[in-house]
């Protein structure tokens, strides 16, 4: 979803064979753009920037130069008119997780009492998440990259209400007043965020909020674990699958140019999240889906058996 490397001046920008090409390329604008392309998102000026970019990425490796990043991003090869099709491709991986988890939750978590609306929450805004990651990687414009941040924040937010919900039961406290605070108070988060942001922009504030609300979000789940795990057995592998959807991000920091111009480390990060997003919703449907009362007689047989 978030894409670090946007953030940064590419080194590619400043290159004065690539500003030329580009400024040649714009006059003459309106005779060599497909059709096509117009209707997702390209103009003239982008497809000679796309153009340039590899006309000069070409040029640059044939003299054994290294591979420069152009407008903040790697030189990918578009496919049907998308930008970054693997990083498509595993977002939509993505969200057919959340989506068929979604499914499976819905009749599974009828004895699941409040927690089945919060998984409902957490699905929902997931698909919707992963849906503006696919729109963003397609075409990178304006209103999808903010689109994805946004929805980003909601997604984590939604994940961070869910885990502390969980922390609520685990401890016995069934206040239906304080849950609704709860999820006024992330609602108000959200919206106190995209007020600022709309406004005024600001990456490095926005990826320090993201990652806050993520850390909490994880701490959160070690904190249910601490509960849990005297009723479950296999509470640890909710923990798991969280702190591991976290550190999947690192697959960022291998930061290369992209295989065959289609396979960079944002898609791989992207591919690792679809399986953990698939594993967290079977454990939780499972978990979530007995009674508390068959969840304390299951632990007791497993302790005797
Ligand atoms: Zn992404």
């Amino acid at each position: 979803m978030l894409v670090l490397t946007a953030i940064l001046a590419s080194a590619g920008d400043r290159d004065p064979v690539y500003r030329g090409c580009v400024e040649e390329c714009t006059v003459g604008c309106g005779q060599t753009l497909r059709p096509t392309w117009s209707s997702i998102g390209w103009s003239c000026a982008s497809d000679c920037e796309y153009g340039c970019m590899h006309a000069r990425n070409a040029e640059r490796l044939a003299l054994g130069r290294a591979t420069l990043q152009y407008n903040g991003k790697w030189p990918f090869v578009r496919v049907l008119g998308m930008q970054e099709a693997c990083a498509v491709a595993f977002s939509l991986a993505n969200l057919a997780a959340h989506a068929s988890g979604l499914r499976r939750s819905w009749s599974a978590l009828r004895a699941a009492g409040r927690r089945r609306a919060v998984w409902r929450e957490f699905g929902v805004l997931a698909v919707h998440g992963w849906a503006w990651a696919a729109l963003f990687h397609a075409r990178d414009l304006r209103w999808t990259e903010r689109g994805d941040y946004f929805s980003a924040i909601l997604f984590i937010l939604a994940g961070l209400f869910t885990a502390v919900l969980h922390v609520l039961d685990a401890s016995g406290v069934r206040n239906a007043v304080l849950v609704w605070l709860l999820r006024a108070l992330c609602a108000g988060v959200f919206a106190a965020h995209a007020r600022t942001m709309t406004r005024s922009f600001d990456y490095g504030r926005h990826m320090l909020t993201s990652f806050a609300l993520g850390a909490v979000h994880a701490l959160t789940w070690v904190a249910w674990w601490t509960r849990a795990r005297r009723t479950s057995a296999t509470a640890w592998r909710g923990v798991a699958l969280n702190a591991l959807a976290y550190a999947s991000a690192a697959f960022e920091l291998l930061d290369f140019p992209p295989l065959l111009g289609l396979l960079d480390a944002h898609a791989l990060w992207h591919a690792s999240t679809a399986p953990l997003g698939h594993l967290l919703w079977v454990y939780f449907v499972e978990v979530d889906g007995v009674p508390p009362d068959d969840q304390t007689a299951a632990l007791v047989r497993e302790l005797t058996i």
